[in-house]
């Protein structure tokens, strides 16, 4: 009989290998094969996407107060100079050369 561990060759009869002394009784670890780890991880990528799909789908129904994309512009004055500094938008604070919309002096 060879041993799983080692390799080395024991009687048939032998309990433990002579050379490792590994326990020949037990039955061969299981160890996953490139099979089971491609199942798995495409397993564990698809509930994660479809989880991101389904919480952006709720969240979007969500009413104004939680609706993230809708925030008053009073309440996140930091992101005024990204809004000035990007694309126009209709939501877009007013310009300013304060970048960091201090209240009026
Ligand atoms: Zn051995």
């Amino acid at each position: 009989m060879k041993c799983l561990n080692c390799g080395q060759d024991n009687k048939e009869t032998a309990n433990i290998c002579k050379k490792c002394g590994r326990d020949l009784t037990l039955p061969p670890a299981w160890f996953p094969d490139w099979r089971w780890h491609v199942r798995t991880l495409a397993v564990i990528y698809t509930a994660l996407i479809v989880l991101f799909f389904t919480a952006k789908f709720l969240l979007r129904r969500l009413p104004p107060p939680y609706d993230t994309r809708n925030i008053p512009s009073e309440m996140t004055p930091w992101l005024k100079y990204i809004a000035n500094s990007g694309a126009e938008s209709s939501r877009a604070a007013p310009a300013s050369s304060d970048p960091y919309g201090t209240p009026n002096k």
